[in-house]
């Protein structure tokens, strides 16, 4: 670890609005005194007023898992089940448009829809036209709802099952209304991490190059990393790393496909599978780690990705909100409904209503706004 020296240089170097290197974003995440955290969280806050303003913004959206039948078995996940066992569920057309109209009722701009990797879901010989049918479904009966769905883990199958090219997947799904993809399954980008606690996912190369070609084909996609689990600061660093020089990429080339936004999936633990709860013993996040960590991503990639989410699911609300003062702009989404996570053991709920969300954000004498899948705002469109 360098001095204090150090640490303020970088910071000074991060507030004159110059790339700090992943050497230097290491050497703030590895701080332990709290004069040099304390540094660190105001200079993150600093960048996020400069970067993103003042107003905290969120989405009213909802979450819709169409079905927890995975034929993977990550290490961290509570969430999948093999068919025909205790607490499977598949999803049918009729249930999916329920779900939307309910969340339409409230105000929704967004559906969010991803799910196991399903071997059964096939309609007319082809995994795609499930895939297709389930953007249609919600497209075709409210046509205003932006469909955010599909992970590149979902992709990948797609293209597996039915022997095409990423690109073919990607492009037929635009045709029917794909609105953005969510930037998940990248759990830690490091094939050493990934062979432990997901051996059966697509690799680090596989998921750049599945969010490379979104990007190239104009479609939008969120960014993550699944933290706090058996990876160390320098993998979380390289993670941050790898993201932003897809986005640097996605600049240069002048992709209407960029990362919208950086959201940190804090581990959670309580009921994961044995194999990883011997490694990793604790039920809940870390707060002080995902702070810090928040900090430094917003140092580290806040004039590039400028949008930083906490999520209130893994994390509570009050860490949350507190995570707004670490460089956060963005409180989420009121999601309506949770599995994933909330099957792992999180205490952060399942739902939060628009009226809380404002409540948190106002609690912190800080503007709010409502914004739609991509930013704008959603009063205005
Ligand atoms: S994390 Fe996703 S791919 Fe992995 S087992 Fe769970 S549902 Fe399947």
């Amino acid at each position: 670890m360098r001095d204090h020296k150090d640490v303020d240089a970088i910071l000074d170097k991060a507030v004159s609005l110059q790339d700090i290197t992943e050497a230097e974003a290491l050497c703030l995440l590895s701080q332990k005194s709290s004069q040099a955290i304390a540094k660190i969280k105001t200079t993150a806050n600093y960048l996020r007023q400069k970067q993103s303003g003042e107003t905290v913004s969120y989405i009213i959206n909802r979450n819709i898992n169409f079905t927890n039948i995975c034929e993977q078995h990550c290490s961290f996940c509570a969430f999948r089940r093999d068919a025909n066992t205790e607490g499977a569920f598949w999803l049918t057309t009729e249930q999916i448009l329920a779900k939307t109209a309910a969340a339409v009722e409230l105000g929704a701009t967004e559906i969010c829809m991803q799910g196991g990797l399903h071997p059964e879901a096939k309609k007319d010989g082809t995994s795609l036209n499930y895939y297709r049918d389930l953007i249609k479904t919600i497209k075709q009966n409210f046509p205003q709802i932006h469909f955010h769905g599909f992970s590149p883990q979902e992709i990948q199958f797609i293209a597996r099952e039915d022997n095409l090219s990423y690109a073919e997947v990607i492009t037929s799904l635009l045709e029917v209304g794909l609105g953005s993809m969510p930037g998940t399954a990248a759990e830690i980008l490091d094939d050493q991490i990934r062979n432990i606690i997901c051996p059966e996912k697509i690799n680090t190369d596989t998921w750049l190059e599945i969010i490379g070609i979104a990007h190239q084909l104009g479609v939008p996609t969120t960014s993550t990393m699944l933290s706090g689990h058996i990876e160390t600061s320098a993998q979380q660093i390289a993670h941050l790393g790898k993201l932003k020089h897809l986005q640097q990429q996605a600049i240069q080339n002048n992709y209407k496909g960029r990362i919208t936004e950086f959201i940190i999936l804090p581990f959670v633990g309580e009921t994961a599978p044995e194999p990883i709860r011997r490694r990793v013993k604790r039920d809940q996040p870390l707060v002080a780690e995902t702070l810090l960590l928040t900090a430094v991503a917003r140092i580290f990639l806040g004039h590039v990705i400028t949008n930083h989410q906490p999520s209130w699911v893994k994390l509570g609300l009050s860490t949350a909100q507190e995570a707004l003062n670490w460089g956060c702009n963005d409180l989420g989404g009121t999601l309506m409904e949770e599995h994933i996570t909330t099957m792992a053991g999180a205490k952060g709920g399942t739902c939060l209503s628009a009226e809380k969300i404002k409540a948190t954000i106002s609690d912190l004498q800080r503007p709010y706004r409502q914004r739609t899948t991509l930013y704008a705002n959603a009063n205005a469109t």
